[in-house]
Formats: structure tokens, sequence, C-alpha cells
């Protein structure tokens, strides 16, 4: 049986994607490569539902917290920083080691942010020019209410600045409907991708942002990135094999209709949550903000995570991951975006349902032993 590689990203490559990874290379600076790379964009316009630009960079996703501050602020600039799991608080830290004055708009872990909160934090610090937040946070499984949070940061006059490395392909998004301002995935998560290519949307505000931006930038410039993709080309060597490989999952995307692909994922995050709690296990979600393309919960009481994610590689070849920081023993997570379907997700659950009945089976029998009643 092939591992059921559950990972919140990187995620399983479609047949597509894998065979577009095999075709040769060409001329980055030829026609080919800007025809290519012009459909790519236009592409990723349409799944991030912006008429704005969509731009690329050789990256990994964590850079887009870096790229997404040098483009539009300037240091000494005062954001709010909204953190409710691991991702926010590592784009909190780069914004504050780049030397914005950051405010910090602390959430529970597991818990959404509330427009309400944000529009009292931000009332509470009436001076800053952007807020940042992560849509959907991998780390914790609850994807906030970023319609209701875009608009209260325009309310305020402030830029909203979206970490969606786990939301973009996977869970709405209507970049120009709900006024998002910059927004940046990649391409290891819902776009079905090997990881190395860092995707950015910017809309008009952002570019405005950026023409005042006093930032030194030079390779996360994306007014040298605009001008080049109008030619249909990147400032740099595009990684290519990825670029075909975006090509090829935006195809996939598109043909399967974004709509029908985000109902996929509800589909799949409703099965995952039932598993969950068949199983008799506790999701860590506040409810009614569950992710659709990760799911973290809780291992049997007295288990640590590692133990229960042991036993579902060695016993049912099932791969899903722990927790991250202070939840790192206490979480498993269970990625169910882009090239996932019904049947491997019911596998994961049931096999996550057996592992469960088999570890509290073995707790009830070490007890017993410890305490001498056999
Ligand atoms: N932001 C979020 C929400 C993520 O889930 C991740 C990775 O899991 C990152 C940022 C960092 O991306 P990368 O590991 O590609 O640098």
């Amino acid at each position: 049986m092939s591992t059921n590689f559950r990972l919140p990203g990187p995620t399983p490559l479609p047949p597509q994607v894998v065979a577009a990874l095999g075709r040769e290379m060409i001329s980055h600076r030829g026609p080919v490569f800007q025809s290519l790379y012009r459909e790519t964009l236009a592409m990723a316009r349409q799944v991030h539902r912006t008429d704005s630009d969509v731009l690329t960079w050789p990256a990994s996703g964590s850079a887009g917290w870096e790229m997404a501050i040098v483009n539009v602020f300037s240091p000494g600039e005062a954001v709010l920083a909204v953190v409710n799991g691991d991702f926010g608080e590592r784009f909190a830290r780069v914004a504050s080691r780049l030397g914005l004055d950051v405010s910090r708009l602390e959430i529970d872990w597991g818990a959404p942010v509330m427009p309400d909160q944000l529009d009292r934090a931000l009332q509470e610090h009436p001076d800053v020019s952007g807020v940042l937040v992560v849509y959907n946070e991998t780390s914790t499984g609850v994807t906030n209410p970023l319609p209701e949070l875009a608009s209260m940061a325009r309310d305020h006059g402030a830029l909203i600045i979206v970490d969606a490395v786990s939301a973009a392909g996977a869970i709405p998004l209507e970049f120009d409907a709900w006024g998002i301002d910059l927004l940046f995935s990649g391409s290891q998560k819902a776009w079905m991708c090997p990881p190395g290519l860092l995707i950015a949307a910017f809309g008009p505000r952002a570019w405005a942002a950026y023409e005042e931006s006093s930032f030194p930038k030079s390779y996360w410039d994306a007014g040298e990135a605009k001008k080049m993709a109008e030619r249909g080309m990147t400032p740099t060597t595009p990684p290519l094999s990825i670029v075909y490989a975006f090509h090829a999952a935006l195809t996939m995307i598109l043909e399967e209709g974004l709509n029908n692909v985000w109902e996929r994922h509800r589909n799949l995050g409703d099965i995952a949550r039932e598993g969950v709690l068949t199983a008799g296990l506790e999701l860590f979600a506040q409810p009614g903000y569950e992710s659709n393309s990760v799911t973290a919960f809780l291992p049997p009481a007295g288990v640590k995570a590692g133990e229960m994610l042991t036993l579902l590689r060695s016993d049912y070849n099932v791969e899903a991951q722990g927790g991250q920081a202070h939840l790192a023993d206490r979480l498993i997570r269970l990625g169910h975006m882009g090239w996932a379907h019904e049947a491997e997700i019911r596998q994961a659950m049931a096999a996550v349902g057996d592992a469960t009945s088999n570890l509290r089976e073995s707790g009830a029998t070490r007890i017993a032993v410890e305490s001498g009643v056999t």
C-alpha cells in the first residue's frame, strides 16, 4: 500500500503535474516561456479572482512575509499583527526584525480573530497603516473570517496583508471583491506543486503603498517583477520546472471549476472532522472556524502526538504531522488540501479511528499493569 501522504504541505502531486515536471528546459528569455508565463499569470489571476497583478518569485512561503513588508511599508511604520497561531507569530516576528513598529493582537490559539476584536485593536492603535493576518492558520487548523477582517481594516484606512499559504486554491478567496491589498501563498500547498514558488497578488492600494515605501529592496522588488511580468518574464532565472507544474495545476483547477474545488475541500473538511469525532477525539479549532484544508485534533488522553504519528505511519501508512511551538506534542495535523479526494481522507480517518482504539487499549493495559490490577 502506498503512503497516504497527509501533511499540511507539501501535498501530493497529481499525474499532470508530475508529467509537467519532466519537461526539458527552455530559454526563460524566449517566446515559449513568455507565452507560458503569461498564461500562468492569467490563470493565477482568475483563481485569485483579481483583475490586478499576480507575480511569482523562486522562494518558499516564509519569504512572503518579508516580500510583503518591504514592498508596502517603510522602516518604523506602525502595523498591527494578528497572532492566533505559530504562523501569525512568525509573521509578526519578521515585521519586528525588519524594523516595523508592531502592535500585536493576541488571540487564543485555536480561536479565530473576530472582526470586533480587530475593530477594538485598530481603535486602540489608530496610527497603524497595515494589518498582517494569516487567513488559514495551518498550525491550529483555524480559518479566520477574512472578508469581514478585510472590510474592518479598510474602514480604518489600513492595508490588509494576508498570508494565504495554506488557503489559496483550497478555500474561498475573492481578492478583489473582499478588498484584499496583498496576499501570498506557496506552491507546495493547495497548488499541488513541489515547494519553491512564492505566488503573490497585489491590489491597487498595495501598488500605491509601494510608491511610498522606502525599504531597500532588490530581489523582492515587486515593481521590477511587475515590469518583467508585463513582458512575460521574471527578473531572475525562474524555477522553470515549478512554473511548468504551476501551469498544469492551474489548468486542472480551472477545468474542475473554482467553486467545485472549494466545495471539494469543504466536503473533505467535513469528512476529516467527522472522522475525528467518531474516533472520540477532540478537534482543536473553535467550532465554526475549522479549516477545510487542514484538520488539527488532540490525540487520546495520555498519548503524545509523536506516539500516534509513529503508529499511523508504521501500521497504517498514513503520514500526518504534529503540532507547532508549544503545541508540538499536543496536536496531530492532517492535511486535505490540493490533490485530495474522499477515498484517501476516508482511509486516513479510518486509520485515525483504529489507531485511537489501539492506543486506548494499550494505555488501559499499561495503567492496569502499573497499578498491579491485571
Ligand atoms: N504561512 C503558513 C500559513 C504556512 O502554513 C506555512 C507553511 O506551512 C508558511 C507560512 C511557511 O511556508 P514555507 O514553509 O513554504 O516557508
